[in-house]
């Protein structure tokens, strides 16, 4: 069972009502502290706090932790107790750290000053392709002359193998990646740095258990494999993408770089927010028939911020209610052929963009394939794809009575190609 807090419960520590991260929050993620120090922590307002130290303090030791162990070792009973145990420290009219003022020092770090690395490491990345609305869209401008989605579309969640080794934490700065490709009316390809940079808005889930060589997950009890939810950019090159996908699939026109939210938010912390999500239909095969409500109600904003510009500019607002295929389903079909999953592995949903303009979740749909480029107010400039020296800026939330339970924000900058 898990361990959701309830929607009244308040902590000592003064939390912002439009903080992500109140008490109900309790995410997990892993901090730089320089000099290859490493720690966990979860975050409570505008501080992190350090696990570790928790543990070491002995604060934390009624509840089983009494020995400091790595992140990705902790198994999914000790991540409920220790969210558990966290809620209990930090609750409102608990003394034990509220009146240690030397641990509580040494414990309580503000999180605006740190830097944040990846909440777990990443074996292998999947990303999928459950954003209906975008599937569609991308069908309308890469094969005008066939139907938006292809056959397969609604009886499996369409996905393919990514590259783990170029999954990067927020800030850290994207490098415009070079690539083949061919103009249309070019009779062959050149290479060079990409003129069409993009970025998706994508949900990911980090597994935090996983199944033997030959098995299969279960679809009514995937969500037990997994740990948390983060924010996901899959960063794309859509001119070199173009060229090369057919008949295989994305290549390096994705494998270049996807960059991961800091805070890995609980299903529990979301647990109060869950929806049945689009009617599927037809109904999927029995292995793929999903439980009721295994979808979540998230907001998702999309920032662009040029060099030119003091603030960032709201480009896109959606939804993850858009998503066609849940967490579950993803999940339960990557595993159906018995291939073997492990802890970290991260799991993108897909572009996730809503049903109109305004609501798309790449700058290919959002500047309709170049045809309507964004104007930045503040400056003037028009953008069809991201260029260097831009960042973009993803972020999550879902809206309860009077609190928030969100996903901080996931930022890069693009740099000029090498
Ligand atoms: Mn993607």
């Amino acid at each position: 069972m898990g361990f959701v807090v309830s929607p009244n419960a308040k902590s000592w520590i003064r939390v912002d009502a439009n903080s992500h991260f109140p008490i109900q929050n309790l995410p997990f993620g892993v901090a730089d502290l320089g000099e290859d120090s490493q720690v966990l922590v979860t975050r409570i307002g505008d501080f992190a706090v350090d696990i570790l130290g928790l543990i070491e303090g002995g604060v934390l030791a009624e509840y089983g932790f009494d020995e400091a162990e790595g992140f990705s070792e902790i198994g999914k009973m000790n991540f409920v107790e220790l969210r558990r145990g966290l809620y209990d420290l930090l609750r409102e009219g608990n003394p034990k750290l509220r009146d240690n003022s030397k641990l509580k020092k040494e414990v309580m770090l503000p999180a605006e000053e740190l830097r944040m690395l990846l909440p777990m490491e990443v074996p292998s990345f999947v990303d999928f392709y459950s954003g209906i609305h975008h599937a569609s869209n991308v069908g309308k401008m890469f094969r005008p002359d066939m139907p938006a989605l292809l056959p397969n579309y609604r009886y499996l969640p369409v996905g393919y193998n990514g590259r783990a080794s170029s999954v990067v934490p927020s800030e850290v700065p994207i490098i415009r990646p070079k690539g083949q490709t061919k103009a249309a009316d070019a009779d062959v390809p050149t290479f060079g740095p990409t003129q069409e940079l993009d970025f998706e808005l994508e949900l990911g889930f980090f597994l935090i258990e996983g199944n033997e060589f030959g098995e299969s997950i279960p679809v009514a009890q995937a969500e037990n494999y997994i740990g948390g939810l983060v924010l996901v950019n899959d960063w794309s090159a859509r001119d070199v993408q173009r060229w090369e996908y057919q008949p295989l699939g994305p290549f390096l026109a994705k494998s270049f770089a996807t960059s991961v939210s800091p805070w890995l938010v609980t299903l529990d912390a979301l647990e109060p927010f869950r929806i049945d999500g689009q009617k599927q239909d037809p109904e999927p095969l029995p292995h793929l028939r999903r439980p009721r409500l295994n979808h979540f109600d998230i907001v998702l904003e999309v920032s662009l911020q040029t060099e030119k510009m003091t603030a960032p500019q709201i480009i896109s607002q959606t939804n993850s209610k858009e998503l066609y295929w849940s967490f579950a389903q993803q999940l339960a079909h990557q595993t159906s052929n018995g291939t073997p999953t492990e802890p970290g592995d991260l799991y993108a949903s897909g572009t996730i963009s809503g049903p109109e303009e305004g609501m798309f979740g790449s700058m290919l749909e959002l500047a309709w394939r170049g045809s309507k480029p964004i104007v930045m107010n503040e400056t003037g400039e028009e953008r069809r794809f991201i260029e260097d020296g831009d960042t973009v800026r993803l972020t999550g939330y879902c809206v309860g009575k009077g609190y928030r339970i969100g996903f901080g924000t996931l930022e890069n900058q693009v740099m000029p190609s090498l």
